[in-house]
């Protein structure tokens, strides 16, 4: 049975102003996330690819209204959050964190360990000295810190300790969701799969839910339960892990897997290299967003954008090709 929907985000959208085009009449926009529908179910994780510039962490931040999202709609727990105060939104922030790429500039440097746990319990009042002091003492022995250690800075810690202390303080208000935006990216390769494990067994022991953004499908594949891949502000393909790693049809989802290193040296694989860079999302190419880089682009790729189509059950592709007749359209 499918566990129910915790976050639903429908037609989402942020642009941004960038001035007006050469005559001062037409107003241009960066398109940065540009309607996009999204379902993430409670206890699951949805990983969220695409190369950098891709907008995928001004998704996940407009996700928590970190940033206000120009259009669209954001249903959390049943609660439509665009509609929400900024009291109310902050009540809401509680049961949703967020994990920073660099754990480094995400930390206060002045602040110890034990003080920097605490700070989201000192902002919302939450219990007394003596039970704000136990909550956090046992968090930091819970996600793999020394009590002996919470009285030191940020600076006398290892990336993956400072991962650990991040990961703390999102804990600490008991959230239901947390959007972990590159948590690992930063992290020495040997200690990325203790972070990685750290954070699956939270999310078992806890019942958490996961919006985990990463450039890096090594990574998707060991945690997600659900993969969206991301181009241009755009979802361009959208299923299980297991369907969307042994079966990809997307184009641009294609050569990024094509690009994942495989241990096994018998094994061969052909590259698919895109050509160019991502384009500017200011003035996205018309059509499939993609077709100035596709291998497969046709004349009907640069005229008319494809829509997310369901292409066997459970997985969402946005592509001319890989449209017929038996798909059906709708949302994700
Ligand atoms: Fe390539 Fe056309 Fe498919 Fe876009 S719609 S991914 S350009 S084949």
């Amino acid at each position: 049975m499918n566990a129910e929907v915790l976050l639903q985000v429908e037609g989402l959208k942020k642009y941004y102003p960038a001035g007006s085009d050469l005559f001062g009449r037409k107003k241009r926009y960066v398109r940065a996330v540009d309607g996009i529908d999204l379902t993430i179910r409670r206890g699951e994780t949805l990983g969220l690819v695409g190369e950098s510039g891709c907008r995928k962490s001004t998704l996940g931040k407009s996700v928590l209204r970190l940033i206000e999202p120009t259009e669209g709609r954001i249903t959390f727990e049943g609660q439509d959050i665009l509609q929400l105060s900024q009291a109310q939104m902050r009540e809401m922030r509680k049961q949703m964190q967020i994990v920073f790429q660099d754990p480094y500039s995400s930390l206060n440097p002045r602040m110890t360990v034990f003080e920097t746990v605490r700070s989201p319990l000192d902002a919302f009042g939450i219990g007394t000295k003596e039970e704000r002091e136990k909550k956090v003492m046992d968090l930091i022995e819970y996600v793999g810190l020394s009590r002996h250690q919470m009285h030191r800075y940020p600076h006398e810690f290892s990336g993956g300790q400072r991962q650990r202390m991040i990961i703390a303080r999102a804990l600490i208000l008991e959230p239901s969701f947390i959007v972990c935006d590159e948590p690992v990216s930063a992290l020495d390769v040997s200690i990325r799969s203790q972070v990685l494990n750290l954070m699956q067994d939270i999310q078992k022991e806890r019942g958490l839910t996961y919006l985990f953004i990463s450039h890096d499908l090594s990574v998707v594949k060991h945690i997600s339960d659900q993969v969206a891949v991301m181009y241009l502000g755009r979802i361009v393909e959208r299923a299980s892990r297991k369907q969307i790693f042994s079966n990809p049809q997307h184009p641009y989802t294609q050569a990024l897997m094509s690009a994942i290193p495989i241990p096994d040296t018998e094994v061969k694989r052909k590259r698919i290299v895109l050509t160019g860079d991502v384009p500017s999302p200011m003035n996205p190419p018309a059509g499939c967003h993609f077709h100035t880089r596709c291998p497969y682009a046709e004349a009907q790729c640069t005229e008319e954008a494809p829509s997310l189509k369901e292409t066997e059950p459970g997985h969402w592709v946005s592509c001319h090709l890989c449209s017929s007749n038996k798909q059906k359209e709708g949302t994700p």
